[in-house]
Parts: structure tokens; C-alpha cells; sequence
């Protein structure tokens, strides 16, 4: 039988690099998929529709929420955003760890749901480094990287809810980091009572 894959939930501050981070997470481990969300954002230059996003009306967010379509939403920064549903059941059975790149309050709901998730909160090396990487990316407004920014002062009051932090300096030690720790994650007697359970019952037949 298939192992079920664990759900991991990575959050941090808008430009704070997790997107790079997951993307390089994808392209060298097989073990994980990347959750697509839905959201009621515009898409940014360069973002392709079922790739970044799913890209929806505000109509058709709300009826997904109805349907039960969604494992959690929230609204960040006048925007819907959510996770859909079946997509993260169907890879979780097939065995892949599913990575969710999501806000806090997503990503509290999501450990009510699962208390099985595990949490991961990136960080900058410092503030100055996020408020430098906004304005670099140069795709938002001065109007939103401020709103950001202050949504960013927001969130850090919830860091301590997450089961670890990850200091993003460089990329490509970013992504071992993050792989070892879900390696770690994995490796806790709790996820994995089958296997405790098949030695002990080959330990007590000896
Ligand atoms: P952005 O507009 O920069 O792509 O994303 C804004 C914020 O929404 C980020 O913190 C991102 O992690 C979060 N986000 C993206 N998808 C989801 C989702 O499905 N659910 C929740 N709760 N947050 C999401």
C-alpha cells in the first residue's frame, strides 16, 4: 500500500522568496506536488492561468466556497484566495507530499482541519531584505507593497503557531533546508505508527 503523503504548509511574508523556494522544491524531489490555489487576483505578468493560479471571478470563488470545493480560503489584501480540494486528496493518495503555499489564517484553519500538517513559516534575513525584494519585483503599486508590508507586521504575531521557520538567504540552501526538515518532519514516531507497530509485532513473534 501506498504511504499517504503529508500535507506541509509553507507561509511567509510577500517577498519573502517562498514561490522561487517551491518552485526548485518541485523541479528536484519527485516526492512533492505543488497545490495550484483559486484566487480573485488579477494575474501578474508572466503568470499563466492553472500554473500560478486559477484565476476566477469573484462569482465563481463564492460558489466553490458553497459547493465545499475549497479545504480552507481566506482574503489577503482585498483578494480571495483558497485551496481546492481534490487535486491535494488525490496527490496526498497517490503518495506525494502536497505543498500548499498559503497566508496564516489559511494556514491555521488548514492545522484545525489536519493536525497532521506541517507548518513551515520563511523569513527574510532581515525587513530591510523584504521591503528591497517588493520594490524589485516591481510588479505591484507602491499603494500594495505598503499594505503588504503592513500585512507582513500582521502575520509575525502568529509565527509561533507554525513548527518551524526557515531562513530564506540563498535559494538552493533554502530548498535543502526545507527538504530536511519535512524528512525530519516525516521521521517523528507519531507518522509513523504502521512501521512501529509491524516491528513490534515481528519483535514479539521472535
Ligand atoms: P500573491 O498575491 O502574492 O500571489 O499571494 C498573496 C498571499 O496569498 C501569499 O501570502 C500567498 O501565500 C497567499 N495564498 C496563495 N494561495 C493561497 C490559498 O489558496 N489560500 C490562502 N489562504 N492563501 C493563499
Amino acid at each position: 500500500m501506498t504511504k499517504r503523503g503529508l500535507l506541509i504548509v509553507v507561509s511567509g511574508f510577500a517577498g519573502c522568496g517562498k514561490g522561487t523556494l517551491m518552485k526548485r522544491l518541485i523541479e528536484e524531489y519527485e516526492e512533492y506536488a505543488l497545490s495550484v490555489s483559486m484566487t480573485t487576483r488579477l494575474p501578474r505578468p508572466g503568470e499563466v492561468h492553472g500554473r500560478e493560479y486559477f484565476f476566477v471571478s469573484r462569482e465563481k470563488f463564492e460558489q466553490e466556497i458553497e459547493t465545499d470545493g475549497l479545504i480552507e480560503y481566506a482574503t489577503y489584501v482585498e483578494n480571495y484566495y483558497g485551496t481546492p480540494k481534490a487535486y491535494v486528496e488525490e496527490q496526498r493518495s497517490a503518495g506525494k507530499n502536497v505543498v500548499l503555499e498559503i497566508e496564516v489564517q489559511g494556514a491555521l484553519k488548514v492545522k484545525e482541519r489536519f493536525p497532521d500538517a506541517v507548518l513551515v513559516f520563511v523569513l527574510p534575513p532581515n525587513a530591510e531584505e523584504l521591503y528591497k525584494r517588493l520594490k524589485n519585483r516591481g510588479t505591484e503599486t507602491e499603494d500594495v507593497i505598503r499594505k503588504r508590508m503592513r500585512r507582513a507586521a500582521e502575520e509575525v504575531d502568529v509565527i509561533e503557531k507554525y513548527d518551524y521557520i526557515l531562513i530564506n538567504d540563498e535559494v538552493e540552501e533554502g530548498v535543502r533546508k526545507l527538504h530536511s526538515l519535512i524528512e525530519a518532519a516525516r521521521s517523528m514516531p507519531g507518522r509513523n505508527e504502521e512501521l512501529i507497530e509491524a516491528i513490534r509485532d515481528g519483535l514479539s513473534r521472535l
